[in-house]
């Protein structure tokens, strides 16, 4: 049973908000990582915050994910949108393809977050575009070309979801983010304890260190 976030559609940012850190204490050997979903209202992200506990290539990952209402980003101070930037690993930028509007915001917003994230490492970063509401072709006015065409510019993963109306499109976001990340990115959140986790997972999926912490 994963660790239920407390989550709420309205949630301001609190980066020591003591559910985000906390392990769940049987099940040491599960990696985190955290994710930011974004886009503009009404698109369908609060579809995925409820999948946030899967497994991908033999490692079981709880994702503390964090969807922002994006009129709370526009009110809200720059400030505090880097720092949300600054706590997630990986980004999930929801669209939907009855809405021209929400696509074309997705370009600025990316490039934000790489040019916050690709000062400090030089990694890539973890980003997955979905468009969703896909069951809604009758008023799709952004077609699955124009979407995979920005994903392969901005070297982002891209699917199409119902996020809706199948829990399985969720999920195959999560896990086409999850083989994004790095497994150095993928540790528990707690700094103390990092350095031995990280060595317990590499003993456990056999898996090579690509960099030290
Ligand atoms: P948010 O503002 O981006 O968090 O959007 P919400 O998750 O609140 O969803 C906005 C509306 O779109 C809600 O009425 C959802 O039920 C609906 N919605 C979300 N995903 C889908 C989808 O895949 N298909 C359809 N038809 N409606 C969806
Ligand atoms: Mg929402």
């Amino acid at each position: 049973m994963g660790l239920r976030l407390p989550l709420r559609r309205s949630a301001s940012f609190t980066p020591d908000h003591p559910a985000l850190m906390e392990v769940p204490g049987p099940t040491a050997l599960k990696v985190e990582a955290n994710v930011l979903v974004m886009g503009a209202d009404n698109v369908g992200k609060s579809e995925f915050i409820y999948s946030h506990n899967l497994t991908v290539d033999g490692r079981e990952i709880l994702l503390h994910i964090w969807d922002v209402p994006n009129s709370q980003e526009q009110t809200e101070e720059s400030s505090s949108e880097e720092k949300r930037i600054q706590w997630a690993d990986s980004f999930v930028l929801v669209y939907s393809i009855c809405d021209r509007a929400s696509f074309n915001i997705l370009p600025l917003k990316i490039q934000f977050i790489k040019a916050t994230k690709e000062g400090q490492s030089q990694e890539k970063v973890p980003i997955v575009i979905v468009g969703n509401k896909r069951d809604l072709h009758h008023q799709r006015v952004v077609s699955s070309e124009e979407g995979r065409l920005l994903a392969l510019s901005l070297d982002c993963g891209f699917y199409e979801v119902s996020a809706a109306e199948a829990y399985h499109g969720a999920l195959m976001v999560f896990h086409g983010l999850a083989e994004r990340i790095p497994d150095t990115k993928l540790a528990l959140k707690k700094g103390t304890r990092i350095r031995g986790i990280v060595k317990t997972m590499s003993a456990v999926f056999a898996r090579k260190r690509t960099d030290s912490l």
